[in-house]
């Protein structure tokens, strides 16, 4: 899952550098300007100046606007139609400026937008993308160009639309526009800090294309780079600390893509996870997860999916499915939250594990992850069991559904519960330490 967010002033060519990086992905393309344009356009319709707060703010409550996308291509509707290039007009950007200065009219679009984002990989433009739709978006693009430079684009492509425009007309329209955009109070059109700027006064749209996919090849790059010296750097450090004990590696695949399931004590399981998986791993990890210091930076470098444990996250869940299917090796713990000390046998489980095997149609590899206290209560020892495969075909499924996906979690997480038995069999095992064994469940 990738979000590539692209801001900038009116006529830099966001729209076609947006388009053409979206089909080089194979991505969808979200233009949010569209979006505020069918506002902008409801109100000249109904005779509402677009600048007056007053009557902006109840007509919202008059629109339904749907965004949909059809072969790749983004439809809005405007309570229930397409309302095509009448919302290209000097007019309707003039009235869009307008109302996308009105707070209420940013919150009316707001969900639709991210809910997008979460459902799917984009590219989306927009002036506020960066600092206020997906702030964690995974590249961050600035793109501007001089005043004359984007007037004189504008002014061709109107032309050629067959409109008569002056060249003049066009340039004070911008300049207003740049001014209303970049001075309001919300959300103003400015780069974000951790955005690239692309300047293309002086490059082709081919060139500008070319530049930015760079910029995503190098940042997406990045993230296997830091997780290469996680790996060597920190995972020997993690190793020795921990007293890291791993069994079984040899039951992940080399290739093709996988879930791993592992039962949960600690946040820092994932990191146990990543440093004993001799492949990359991609963990879903809840989204707080992301704002801790170190752990954050770290789960991030080893390519984890966001989840927000508020509701059913498709998009995460979807990003895990997908991330599958291109091959990776995807970690979900099935109990949902963290367990220490809890008896694996009366631990409560979820069903995406399930889920998500249904429908990346994978194995799953079940996990046992056990911590002891060693000598004097301090020296720590994590064991980590992979167990052996366990494969789609036995897992079940007949036409998918709750009850499928919850019976073939239950079917993983039975196998991490024996996993856990073989712990208790090895020779060093002292069940009055055994945290796992018997200390009582804690929520
Ligand atoms: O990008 P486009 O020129 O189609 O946008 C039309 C207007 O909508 C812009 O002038 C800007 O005021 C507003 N807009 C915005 N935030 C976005 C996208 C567009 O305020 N994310």
């Amino acid at each position: 899952m990738i979000r590539i967010a692209i801001d900038g002033p009116g006529g830099a060519g966001k729209s076609s550098v947006a388009k053409a990086v979206s089909k080089a992905l194979g991505i969808i393309y979200v233009d949010t300007g569209a979006l505020y344009r069918n506002i902008g356009l409801y109100m000249l319709d109904s005779g509402i100046d677009p600048k007056n707060r007053e009557a902006v703010i109840p007509a919202l409550s008059d629109i339904k606007i749907e965004m949909s996308f059809r072969d790749g291509r983004q439809v809005i509707l405007l309570n229930g139609r397409d309302r095509g290039d009448e919302i290209r007009t000097p007019e309707a950007s003039m009235a869009a400026s307008s109302v996308s200065a009105i707070p209420e009219v940013r919150d009316f679009l707001l969900d639709l937008q991210r809910s997008t984002a979460k459902k799917n990989s984009v590219v989306m433009d927009g002036r506020d993308i960066g600092t206020v739709i997906l702030p964690d978006a995974e590249v961050k693009i600035f793109l501007t160009a001089s005043s004359k430079a984007r007037a004189e684009r504008r002014f061709k492509e109107l032309r050629a639309k067959g409109s008569n425009v002056t060249f003049e007309q066009v340039y004070s329209e911008m300049v207003e526009r740049d001014k209303n955009d970049s001075t309001r109070a919300v959300a103003p059109c400015v780069k974000a800090k951790d955005a690239t700027l692309v300047d293309n006064s002086k490059l082709t749209e081919a060139e500008t294309v070319q530049k930015i996919l760079k910029i995503v090849k190098k940042k997406t790059k990045d993230t296997t780079h830091l997780y290469q010296v996680l790996k060597v750097i920190v995972g020997p450090i993690y190793r020795l600390l921990f007293n890291v004990r791993v069994k079984g590696k040899e039951n992940i695949p080399r290739e093709g893509g996988v879930l791993l399931c592992p039962n949960h004590l600690a946040a820092v399981d994932v990191i146990t996870v990543g440093v004993a998986s001799p492949r990359q791993i991609t963990c879903i990890a809840k989204k707080e997860l992301f704002s801790i210091p170190l752990l954050g930076g770290m789960i991030k470098a080893l390519g984890a999916v966001k989840i927000d444990r508020g509701g059913a996250d498709v998009g995460a869940i979807k990003a895990a499915v997908s991330a599958i299917e291109n091959g990776r090796t995807v970690v979900i713990f099935p109990q949902g939250h963290r367990c220490p000390g809890v008896n694996l046998e009366s631990t409560e489980i979820r069903h995406g594990a399930g889920f998500i095997s249904y429908h990346a149609k994978c194995d799953v590899i079940p996990v046992c992850i056990n911590v002891k206290k060693g000598k004097y209560g301090i020296f720590r020892k994590t064991e980590i069991i992979f167990g052996a495969p366990i494969r789609y075909s036995s897992l079940g499924f007949n036409r998918g559904g709750r009850d499928e996906y919850a019976a073939a979690t239950k079917k993983v997480f039975d196998e991490i519960i024996t996993l856990g038995t073989e712990f208790r069999s090895l020779p060093d095992y002292d069940p009055s330490k055994d945290r796992i064994k018997n200390k009582k469940r804690k929520r």
